[in-house]
């Protein structure tokens, strides 16, 4: 399994995440970031940090998000996950706020 980052994070990327991540497997992308799903150990120590909840385990990502599994095993394909994001933002119409 792995976790995966979705919605909430897309246009955020505070990166509070990758701070906690005992195996450096959370990484950068254009919009939002990615958890390596070979790399990852479901430690679950992300999870709590993220301050818009956007962290689940695969197993319990909410239906809606669906979507963010196809991206999150693109990984590490930039050309791949890059347009998938800016496609799901847009047909869903995602504007988030930006942090205070
Ligand atoms: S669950 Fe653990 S290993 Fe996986 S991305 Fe989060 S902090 Fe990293
Ligand atoms: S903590 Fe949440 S919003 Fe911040 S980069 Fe990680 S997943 Fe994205």
């Amino acid at each position: 399994m792995t976790y995966i980052i979705a919605e909430p994070c897309i246009d955020i990327k505070d990166l509070s995440c990758v701070d906690v991540c005992p195996v450096d497997c959370i990484h950068v992308f254009e919009r939002i970031l990615i958890i390596d799903p070979e790399e990852c150990i479901d430690c679950g120590a992300c999870e709590p940090e993220c301050p818009v909840e956007a962290i689940f385990p695969e197993d319990a990502l909410p239906d809606k998000w669906n979507a963010f599994v196809e991206i999150n095993y693109a990984f590490p394909d930039a050309a791949k996950i890059n347009p998938l994001v800016d496609k799901y933002a847009e047909e869903n119409d995602v504007h988030n706020e930006p942090l205070e």
